[in-house]
């Protein structure tokens, strides 16, 4: 049973190493993250650091080496078996041989729910695909499919969202818009989210929390609240508050890079 007190997120000394051929990469080194159900938490860092393979942990794709891992209070699995989450990575596969629509419609037929076309057509037009209802992926371009990937994550309405740079590929108005109704689908019913994002100022807008980690071994290296009041509205992207957090994450940023490319530079650089 989900617990309505346990922790939303409850990552504790999180560890993974990867086997590549004869050595070993760690790629996660004893990383902690704690939020609350319905907290908006988002990672951002350099390249390589992992923050893909926490979101593939707390999905229940890959086991971690060492550590632990719980949403809702529960395991990642177990999570999994309760179809409670939402979920859009950066590589999506969408299946060629359906429609846009079935696409979005898939995660309720796997898990035998009935959602509403009115749903599902709703989010359809909120990702800006009216028209491409019919359509195969195959002609779309790389950010059409990231839009229906998502819509895909939301279409359970999940209590928990596993977002890995679900907008990476999207031009910046597009982006933009999307955060904004990202964030109005939220509103209306907060999920206990994880997003990885590169944008500085979609972490700010969307977050409650923003963790920075640093270079691999990800680690984290920061914990950032951000304290904008709530409902969040486009205004806020200019007022000086909001510019602030952005430069703070900013210069966390830069310092953990370049720390990473100092070590590169005496190690010889071994990162892919
Ligand atoms: P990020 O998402 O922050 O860019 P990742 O979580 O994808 O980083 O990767 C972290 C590190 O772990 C990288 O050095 C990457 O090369 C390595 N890594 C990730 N997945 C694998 C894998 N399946 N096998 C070997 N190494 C991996
Ligand atoms: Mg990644």
């Amino acid at each position: 049973m989900i617990s309505p007190t346990a922790p939303g997120i409850h990552i504790g000394g999180l560890t993974k190493q990867f086997k590549v051929g004869r050595s070993t990469v760690t790629a996660l080194d004893g990383v902690d993250i704690q939020s609350e159900q319905g907290e908006f938490v988002t990672l951002l860092g350099p390249s390589g650091c992992g923050k893909s393979t926490v979101l593939r942990i707390l999905a229940g794709l890959e086991s971690q080496s060492a550590g632990t891992a719980l949403v809702h209070g529960e395991t990642p699995q177990d999570m999994r078996r309760h179809r409670h989450l939402g979920i859009a990575f950066q590589d999506s596969a969408l299946l060629p041989w359906r429609s846009v629509r079935s696409n979005i419609r898939l995660p309720l037929e796997v898990s035998k729910q009935t959602g509403s076309d009115e749903f599902v057509q709703e989010l359809i037009d909120l990702v800006g695909l009216t028209g491409f209802e019919n359509a195969r992926p195959a002609p779309l371009s790389g950010g059409m499919r990231q839009r229906v990937a998502i819509a895909r994550a939301l279409v359970v309405k999940p209590r928990v969202l596993l977002l890995d740079e679900p907008f990476g590929a999207l031009d910046d108005m597009t982006r933009q818009k999307l955060n904004i109704e990202l964030l109005r689908i939220w509103t209306e019913r907060p999920a206990t989210t994880l997003m990885v994002t590169h944008g500085i100022a979609e972490a700010v807008f969307l977050s409650d929390t923003v963790v920075v980690m640093s270079a691999r071994p990800g680690r984290v290296e920061k914990v950032v609240k951000i304290d904008l009041p709530r409902p969040r509205t486009p205004e806020m992207m200019r007022t000086r508050e909001f510019h602030e957090y952005v430069d703070l994450l900013s210069s966390i940023l830069f310092s953990a890079r370049t720390r990473d490319e100092d070590a590169l530079a005496t190690v010889g650089g071994d990162r892919r």
